[in-house]
């Protein structure tokens, strides 16, 4: 077993004699076959191959297979987006009728899919927030639940989830824990190891990392028995291949295979080759990037605690943070290189700080190798007042950055010199 670092670099790939070292882009949305027999025998799940892209090709088998030695899984499907993997998540486990219980600190997007998508194909949701009481949380669940989902560190809020004890929660209800574990990334935090069966990633965050390719990766720890008497989609015949049963034919990976051969199959929200190329580039310097991330990243969050011009700074690395004591425990070498801030003075105040931003680029993203922010209450919360905004969490004067890899002497002089003009 290797360490994860090397994991990064070679996992995932083992090319034979005379083929490329590098994963291939296999730019074919086809394959082809000398029988028919033997591409029947595909379509019926019987052999394994690959016949159309839509449900995978050899350059996304191959990250797949990386991300899922990342984080300790049996099997990956990667995804056009991270929305993508969250929708499918759900969806390979979840239909009308269903219920999900879900912590409010997640992505935004994901609040959107959740509250109101899912919700108008008949799955409903009910949120808890990320300090509720283990009896809170149970209260949550009802007779129809099927999933719990959380986010290991949430966007934008940076709430730090106790997944072992969602994990224990969700187990004791008979259904999988799901997390979103976008932000600390396999290199800092591994669900699984605390109990987590299924996991999803924006692949357009870190494990790219250069702000390059849009994607997401739903990973299957095989942990989970889906043979407990709540998921019949997985114990009974499903007619659309010939009867196969997924937990018979399919064992530890029933949950992944379901999600390719059926969801994959009929949604089709598939990645594309030249995207899972660019991601597999990426990933093999994650563990180098997360680490100049995070240390960049807390001395940021130090330097903006000591200055007169902030109102207050989240970090979960910092001692100050009310999540300290549980990012050590799960995430004793780093968290994440995105913090929040407030600036002193408001909205206005804050608009202008970002406004004499040089280094620090405004974009609507997070987790690439540059450093960049963002004022939601003037751009994606635009539409909220100040009451609202305080009600979701996102006070006026708050600055998410997303802190890079650069010179960190260069990143606090452009943060200085911003404050300086305010
Ligand atoms: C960005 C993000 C998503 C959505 O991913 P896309 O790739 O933008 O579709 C989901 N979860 C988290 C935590 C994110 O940061």
């Amino acid at each position: 077993m290797y360490h994860i670092n090397t994991k990064c670099v070679q996992a995932g790939y083992e090319p034979k004699n005379g083929e490329s070292r590098v994963v291939p882009i296999v730019q074919s949305t086809t394959f082809k076959y000398d029988s028919a027999a033997t591409l029947g025998k595909l379509f019926d799940l019987e052999e394994d191959g690959f016949f159309y892209t839509r449900l995978t090709n050899p350059t996304l088998s191959a990250v797949a297979a990386k991300i899922a030695a990342l984080e300790g899984g049996v099997g990956a499907m990667l995804t056009a987006s991270g929305q993508a993997a969250s929708m499918l998540s759900i969806t390979n486990i979840c239909h009308a009728g269903d219920h999900v219980v879900c912590s409010t600190a997640i992505y935004g997007g994901t609040f959107n899919l959740f509250h109101k998508s899912l919700r108008e194909l008949g799955i409903d949701f009910t949120f808890v927030t990320p300090d509720a009481t283990e009896e809170e949380i149970n209260a949550a669940f009802k007779e129809n639940t099927k999933a719990c989902f959380v986010e290991s560190i949430s966007n934008p809020s940076l709430d730090v989830a106790d997944v072992e004890l969602y994990a224990r929660i969700a187990h004791a209800h008979g259904v999988p824990l799901i997390v979103d574990n976008t932000f600390p990334t396999p290199v800092n935090f591994r669900p699984f190891e605390w109990g987590a069966d299924i996991i999803v990633h924006s692949t357009s965050k870190y494990l790219d990392g250069h702000a390059v390719a849009l994607g997401g990766v739903i990973v299957d720890s095989g942990n989970f028995d889906w043979t407990n008497g709540k998921y019949p989609a997985f114990t009974e015949p499903d007619e659309s291949y010939h009867g196969v049963i997924y937990t018979e034919r399919f064992g530890k990976a029933a949950y992944i295979t379901k999600a390719v051969t059926h969801l994959m199959r009929d949604y089709g929200p598939q990645q594309s080759p030249q995207n899972a190329f660019l991601l597999s580039l990426g990933i093999e310097t994650l563990f180098l990037r997360v680490e100049r991330h995070c240390s960049n990243a807390l001395a940021v969050a130090k330097f903006l605690e000591n200055n007169d011009k902030i109102e207050w700074v989240n970090y979960p690395g910092l001692e100050s943070n009310k999540y300290y004591e549980r990012t050590k425990k799960y995430m004793p070498n780093g968290s994440c290189g995105v913090i929040s801030f407030g600036v002193k003075g408001g909205r206005e105040q804050a608009m202008k700080f970002m406004d004499n931003l040089r280094l620090a680029k405004l974009v609507i993203h997070v987790a690439d190798v540059r450093t960049c922010a963002l004022h939601p209450a003037s751009t994606t919360h635009r539409q909220m007042n100040d009451q609202q905004l305080e009600e979701c969490g996102v006070k006026p004067n708050l600055i998410r950055m997303s802190v890079g890899i650069e010179y960190i002497d260069d990143i606090i002089a452009d943060l200085t010199q911003a404050l300086d003009k305010i």
